[in-house]
Parts: C-alpha cells; sequence; structure tokens
C-alpha cells in the first residue's frame, strides 16, 4: 500500500495525491503528564495512529503531526508545555492556510488530546468567518461513555473525566504498549473541588498522580475494542463528506 504520510513525499506526488484524496488530516497531540505509568507522548502517538488508519480507510492523507498543545489544566507537571490558545490557534490557522493553496478537499483537524478541542474549534470558525472555509472538520474523543459500555468497568472521574484513566491507557496498551508500564498503574479519584466548573483550577492543587480514574482495569484488549468503534464512526463520516 502506498504511503499515506505527506511528509514522506516529493512535492510533485504530494500535488497529485492532495487533488486525489478524500481529506487531509493533521494529528494533534501535546507534551503532557499522563500519570506514572505512560509517557509524555502518549497524545501525540495516538492521534498519529488514528489518523493513519482513518487515512488508509478513506484514501486520505496525513500530514507531519503537531505534538505541542493546549495543556492549561496539567501545566504544572514536569515537562509538560502548554501552548497558549491565542498561539495555538494562530498556529492551526496558519497550517489550513496553507493546505487551501494545495486544493485539498476536506481538511481533517484530528486531536488526541482534549484540551485542544476548545482553540480547534475557535480556529475553524475564524477560518469560516474570515476565508469562507467551510471543508475544515474537528474530530477527537467522542461517545465515551456509549463507546465503554459494557467493556470498561471503572467510573469516569466526576462524570466525563477519563485522563490517563481505563480508556486511555487501555488505547495507549493497544496503538503504544512500549510507552506504557502497568506496574506503575494507579486508581485514583481525586476529590473534586468546588466550583470546578466555573472557576479555574489547575490538577496539580487537587491531583497526585496525573491519572483520572483507574489505570489498573486497563487491557490491550479493552484498548482494541474502543478504538475500533471510535476509528468506524469517523471512518463512516468522512466517507460520507
Ligand atoms: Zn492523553
Amino acid at each position: 500500500m502506498r504511503s499515506v504520510l505527506l511528509s514522506e513525499m516529493t512535492w510533485k506526488e504530494a500535488e497529485q495525491r492532495i487533488k486525489d484524496a478524500k481529506a487531509v488530516i493533521l494529528p494533534l497531540g501535546s507534551t503532557e503528564q499522563h500519570g506514572y505509568h505512560m509517557t509524555l507522548n502518549i497524545d501525540s502517538l495516538v492521534a498519529e495512529y488514528i489518523s493513519e488508519e482513518i487515512a488508509k480507510r478513506t484514501n486520505s492523507l496525513v500530514l507531519p503531526p503537531l505534538n505541542y498543545g493546549q495543556v492549561w489544566s496539567a501545566k504544572d507537571f514536569p515537562a509538560t508545555i502548554s501552548i497558549s490558545e491565542k498561539n495555538y490557534i494562530s498556529f492551526i490557522k496558519d497550517i489550513v492556510k496553507s493546505l487551501e493553496n494545495n486544493l485539498a478537499k476536506n481538511i481533517i483537524l484530528f486531536s488526541g488530546h482534549w484540551g485542544n478541542v476548545a482553540p480547534i474549534k475557535i480556529a475553524v470558525r475564524e477560518l469560516k468567518d474570515e476565508l469562507g472555509f467551510s471543508n475544515v472538520y474537528y474530530l477527537s474523543y467522542m461517545n465515551l461513555k456509549e463507546y465503554s459500555e459494557g467493556l470498561m468497568e471503572s467510573e469516569l472521574w466526576n462524570g466525563s473525566g477519563f485522563h490517563s484513566g481505563e480508556i486511555e491507557t487501555s488505547i495507549a496498551l493497544y496503538v503504544c504498549p512500549k510507552n506504557v508500564n502497568m506496574e506503575q498503574a494507579v486508581c485514583e479519584y481525586p476529590i473534586v473541588p468546588p466550583n470546578i466548573d466555573v472557576r479555574p483550577i489547575p490538577w496539580r492543587d487537587f491531583a497526585v498522580s496525573g491519572v483520572f480514574g483507574d489505570a489498573t482495569k486497563a487491557t490491550v484488549e479493552k484498548g482494541e475494542q474502543f478504538i475500533e468503534k471510535w476509528i468506524n464512526d469517523m471512518v463512516h463520516m468522512i466517507n460520507n463528506l
């Protein structure tokens, strides 16, 4: 099978392949703490893996990933790098503008890190308002409860938190097992600070390990099943664009 990675093509090959492709996908990751048991690049590795899988199944192409993201919540953990929303939005817009000049039919911004979603959405809205781009889509984690049902054994933290818990660790065990050390996995449900949804509270003020949920329950089989449902839904959506 031909490579779906744009970085491995010459500009002449890329010129034709972009015109023929259903979409060009930009994997968006982060450099962020993932508990005691996973490395800082988990979101980037997951974003790359999923982007490539989607590309293979939709006749699409993949750009080199962006391995930094908006990580305000985890910013106080060592080696977590947080890019401001303003800078992130500008960077994303510049990448999309370059692609539009190359006649990409659709552009998919796929984030393996939930914190990127808010600035990505702003960037895409601005591109539409300022330049009329209506072929740019944003995808990330979705349908967590639906995909987890009957599969995951632990509860989400505070109803929706899953950072480095059972779901994300299972996904990492499937995508990048070398980056996971299950001997260091913990179960932590930090006490939810009052008014957490209406004021800014960095995670390190109330969390210890950086895990939200029960990472010890993760398995590679759960990761495979979760990720397949997720990828199938996105492939279906993209093939119908
Ligand atoms: Zn993550």
